[in-house]
């Protein structure tokens, strides 16, 4: 089941880089296998799939320790509290969801202590939703700059939001479109590091099941698939 959901993903994000002139080597598939078993990622590691995006650090830190395959990137997506950092430093390809320049902070000093630099994205609450973590579009281009500048082992490569859920992808196009606009502009202003040397910009991690295809037309690097590749998830967030 795995196998052939994966085939119809991989088609979808091809027709839809293809309604836009993209090409599917610029788009990195996540495959978002929080609360499912390892034996599941291991299905998807077989029909080719090496990038997988946890939400939770026990989760992600059992799964590592399990793990058998080389080759796989494993990505912390979730909310990320800033005492749970040193589990997961010296694991993690990357984190998406830095929402505070505290949890920077605390990234840098881990880092720091290992001697490595962790590639992070900026957590975006595009949408302004209540409910959700991550700067205000006004707010995220300080931060990028100052992260840059103060953090030598946190590298900000770029964005990434979680848009509404809704029926409708087409509610969250202008969403997408916002945060690409932000992406590109904080892109076209480089944030330096101490050094004076631009950072290298480059991910913009937007797009889940419900809504991949829109925000690949509309500039997404990175989606975050997961009930498109394992089926529904019994236990919700
Ligand atoms: C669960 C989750 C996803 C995947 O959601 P699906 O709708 O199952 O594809 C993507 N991103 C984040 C941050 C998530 O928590």
């Amino acid at each position: 089941m795995i196998r052939e959901n994966l085939i119809q993903v991989h088609k979808r994000i091809h027709a839809a880089c293809a309604r836009c002139g993209r090409t599917p080597d610029e788009i990195t598939l996540v495959s978002v296998s929080k609360t499912k078993p390892l034996s599941m990622i291991e299905e998807c590691i077989a029909a080719g799939e090496h990038v997988f995006g946890e939400n939770y650090v026990q989760e992600l830190v059992d799964k590592y320790a399990q793990n058998r395959a080389d080759g796989i990137q494993w990505h912390m997506i979730g909310h990320l509290q800033r005492n749970k950092v040193k589990y997961i430093i010296d694991k993690v390809a990357l984190i998406h969801s830095v929402d505070s320049l505290r949890l920077a902070a605390q990234i840098e000093s881990e880092a720091a202590k290992r001697e490595l630099t962790m590639n992070v994205l900026l957590e975006v609450n595009i949408a302004e939703e209540q409910s959700k973590w991550g700067f205000s579009a006004s707010e995220t281009a300080d931060a990028a700059a100052r992260i840059a500048i103060e953090c030598p082992h946190v590298h900000v490569r770029g964005l990434m939001t979680s848009a509404p859920n809704t029926e409708d992808p087409e509610n969250n196009r202008l969403h997408f479109r916002r945060l690409h606009a932000l992406f590109s502009d904080i892109r076209d202003h480089a944030p330096k590091d101490a050094s004076g040397k631009p950072v290298c910009f480059d991910t913009l991690s937007m797009g889940m099941t419900g809504d991949y295809e829109v925000a690949i037309e509309e500039g997404a690097t990175m989606i975050r698939v997961g009930t498109g590749i394992f089926g529904e998830r019994k236990i919700e967030e």
